[in-house]
């Protein structure tokens, strides 16, 4: 497994961070390193067969690919990627004036465009125009080579073994550069959910108690008055206001407020539990729908809520405190719309601020 890790670290050095010219490098890196690869087969192959003039030439080609392998280390990306497509036109076309058709180089030149069109970030012109080449490049050899015979006349048996390597070579530098490509662009992709995820959280959530905020309980009631068409459906508004909040600040600090109201939060939503959502609705305000009882019960849930908060001790390091909150509550009904029940439960709470605080108007 360390080897394994070892060369892959190698292939990618230098290309740690997402970027387009990385990918090519990449890319090009392991078309280099298989095309050295496949001419040593070819070096080998042809001159054991016996055709000396291709075998020297494979040769040449194999230096050549490893001299590209080098230079995607130094940072010649374009360069690279020029000198990988000249080299690759060269010996196809040197291939096939001394070996001839039926050997299958030409191939070659499919794995060469999707190279040149999955490896350069030029426009589509650019592209096409190339790829346009290489249709008028193979159509050229296939006639070249029709009107002139090649240099050797190749043997059945070794034809044989060229189709075999050749053909085998051409699908898998096919697939490992759209492999590479692919991957690229999945890991990309899967980044990009991710971090579109991570940024709609932010959005609806509130930095500091982590409920959700005025925003996403807007969205959330929409969500829920979409489904009230469904029997038993219920829902009941409250807004809760901490009272004498400022105090709180004056006495201890915004610290301790924020502490506070981080506490809170967590009462809160401990207590909503499945019957609903909280939300914080703004500085020390937070909005209650409930939705698995009427307005009554729901009173009297508040009721008891209020009754707890006011027995909590809310602690800052070493001081502790005592705080109440006001809670103005409305039942949703079909002819009024979300606005108005929110307005009107606004109303209440503004009702029991007057009234002495520390109670459920509904
Ligand atoms: P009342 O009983 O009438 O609601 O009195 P109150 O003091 O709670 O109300 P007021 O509207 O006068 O003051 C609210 C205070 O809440 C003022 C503001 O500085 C504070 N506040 C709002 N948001 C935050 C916050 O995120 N952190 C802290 N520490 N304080 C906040
Ligand atoms: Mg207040
Ligand atoms: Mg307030």
């Amino acid at each position: 497994m360390v080897p394994v890790q070892k060369f892959k670290n190698f292939i990618l050095k230098d290309v740690a961070d997402e970027n387009e010219t990385k990918k090519a490098s990449v890319i090009m890196r392991c078309s280099s390193l298989l095309l050295s690869v496949f001419f040593t087969l070819q070096t080998i192959v042809l001159f054991v067969t016996g055709y000396p003039l291709a075998a020297v030439i494979g040769l040449l080609c194999l230096f050549a690919y490893l001299a590209a392998f080098s230079m995607t280390y130094q940072g010649y990306t374009i360069l690279t990627q020029h000198f990988i497509e000249l080299l690759t036109l060269g010996w196809v076309a040197a291939f096939i004036g001394i070996m001839g058709w039926d050997c299958s180089y030409q191939h070659m030149i499919f794995s060469l465009m999707l190279f040149s069109l999955l490896t350069s970030y030029r426009n589509f012109i650019y592209k096409a125009v190339f790829s346009a080449f290489l249709c008028l490049f193979r159509l050229a050899l296939y006639f070249y080579i029709h009107l002139h015979p090649p240099v050797y006349t190749v043997g059945r048996s070794a034809m044989y073994l060229l189709n075999i390597i050749n053909t085998f070579s051409t699908f898998l530098l096919f697939f490992v550069i759209a492999y590479l490509f692919s991957r690229d662009s999945m890991e990309m992709e899967e980044k990009l959910v991710k971090y579109n995820k991570k940024i709609e959280k932010l959005a609806k959530t509130d930095t500091l108690t982590k409920l959700p905020n005025r925003r996403d309980a807007m969205e959330r009631i929409e969500k829920l008055l979409k489904k009230s068409k469904e029997v038993d459906f219920y829902m009941d508004i409250a807004i809760g206001d901490i009272d004498f909040f400022k105090k709180v600040n004056d006495t201890y600090g915004h610290e301790a407020g924020d502490a506070v109201l981080l506490q809170m939060a967590e009462i809160l939503e401990k207590d909503m539990g499945d019957d609903g959502f909280v939300a914080r609705w703004g500085g020390e305000e937070f909005l209650f729908v409930y939705t698995t009882m009427n307005g009554d019960d729901a009173a009297m849930h508040l009721n008891n809520l209020k009754t707890k908060i006011s027995q909590t001790a809310f602690k800052y390091n070493d001081t502790t405190m005592k705080l109440t909150m006001t809670f103005g509550l409305e039942e949703y009904d079909f002819h009024n719309s979300i606005d108005d029940v929110i307005n009107s439960a606004d109303e209440k709470l503004y009702l029991g601020k007057t009234g002495g605080r520390n109670q459920v108007v509904f």
